[in-house]
């Protein structure tokens, strides 16, 4: 018995993991694969130096969109390698310069990368230190307040959650950190064009940007490093001495030029945005909600971006849901490791229990999502879940 027509084309509700790239930013980075495609670093010649000058205006359009300076900004491939260039940079820069603070705060619901990172130091002599949240996946103040004192080198809480959608309070974590006279990095890789986000007003540091989480092409991403007062970093690769010695190797000047047209339109066009997908949003869940009761959201009401639902279903593992449902591109969270499917420790770190976590689904709906794509959801979910579902389990409210 099965509901829900084939489709063509499958409905994508994955934009946490990744977004498509804007036909406007295809456009923008075309020529500079084929006819421009000088070495933004070969000065001595115009196809050098009109490379470098696209490089240029990509920079200070990725600044802008954060309230930085281009000269802040520093061109990487992507968040992870911003991540670990902001921490590890940071601590080795502090150990080759006699800065006697060793302490590392960081959140349980960060990305891998980021608490890869942290604990990878600790082999290096540093002190990592991950913070639980809240039920709503919010930081508690109070106990980051309590965790950075004056031994702590740096502090870094993600901007937005890639899989609840929840956004921390970074002015609030930035004036903890700096009051201590520690560094604040935040991994804005679901932040950055989704929110409006002010290096200064916040009290940033550092900040890590991903170009393929905000319709730009993957393989590209951004370090911000702050000037005044500056934070100092030691690079992670050996080379040409390019990003003022932070990140050798020849600027990717397509994938950059990509990523500086999908930050100008990410600034131009944020608002309307969120207001558009605040819509889609409601419809997708008040159409669950009828359909499935005893459906419940993960992740603060309000303190959250609009493109992401984080749900647990009564009585039906997210995996059979999927299962069911070839067309429909969601996500659970969990990950393979080489045992066992084990549980988002996301979803964990909030206090769902792994049964609970089994049965919960990450919606992620971004610029190129349509009212159909969410009836289409709402309809093959709610059918799917009518046929798999077993009375008795039903979940309980939160
Ligand atoms: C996607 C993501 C990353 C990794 O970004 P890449 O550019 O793919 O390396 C890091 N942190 C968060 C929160 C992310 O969502």
């Amino acid at each position: 018995m099965n509901a829900i027509p084939p489709r063509n084309r499958p409905v994508y509700l994955d934009n946490q993991a990744t977004t498509p790239c804007d036909p406007r930013v295809v456009t923008a980075m075309l020529p500079w694969f084929t006819e421009k495609f000088g070495n933004p670093h070969s000065a001595e010649h115009r196809m050098g130096t009109e490379a470098e000058a696209a490089v240029e205006e990509a920079r200070a359009a990725i600044a802008a969109l954060i309230g930085a300076e281009a000269r802040e900004i520093v061109l990487t491939s992507g968040a992870t390698e911003s991540n670990n260039i902001a921490i590890k940079g940071a601590a080795r820069f502090a150990a080759a310069h006699d800065n006697p603070r060793r302490r590392i705060v960081t959140v349980a619901t960060e990305h891998k990368c980021v608490l890869e990172s942290v604990a990878d130091l600790a082999a290096e002599g540093f002190a990592p230190v991950v913070l639980p949240v809240n039920r709503d996946g919010l930081l508690d103040l109070a106990a980051l307040e309590a965790a950075v004192d004056d031994t702590t080198l740096l502090v870094s809480v993600m901007a937005v959650n890639n899989e609840i959608g929840v956004i921390q309070d970074l002015a609030a974590i930035g004036g903890i950190a700096r009051a201590a006279g520690a560094l604040f990095h935040t991994d804005a890789a679901q932040a950055a064009g989704k929110i409006p986000l002010d290096v200064n007003a916040a009290g940033i540091d550092l900040m890590s940007i991903s170009g393929h989480k905000l319709y730009g092409p993957k393989g590209v991403g951004a370090l911000y490093v702050r000037r005044r007062p500056r934070a100092r970093l030691s690079p992670l690769f050996s080379g040409g001495g390019q990003e003022r010695g932070l990140r050798s190797g020849t600027l990717a000047t397509p994938l950059i030029v990509g990523l500086g047209e999908a930050c100008r339109i990410a600034a131009a066009e944020m608002a309307e945005e969120a207001a558009r997908l605040t819509l889609l949003r409601a419809r997708l869940i008040e159409g669950l909600g009828r359909a499935i009761p005893g459906l419940a959201a993960n992740g603060s009401d309000g303190a959250r971006i609009p493109g992401n639902l984080n749900l647990t279903f009564p009585g039906a593992t997210a995996d059979a849901l999927m299962r069911a449902l070839p067309d429909l591109c969601v996500s659970t969270g969990s990950a393979c490791s080489s045992a066992a499917v084990e549980p988002s420790y996301v979803l964990t770190a909030l206090g769902l229990t792994p049964e609970e976590a089994s049965r919960t689904l990450r919606l992620g709906l971004g610029r190129f999502t349509s009212e159909a794509d969410v009836d289409y959801a709402v309809a093959a979910l709610s059918a799917a879940h009518g046929s798999i579902a077993h009375p008795g389990t039903a979940t309980t409210a939160r």
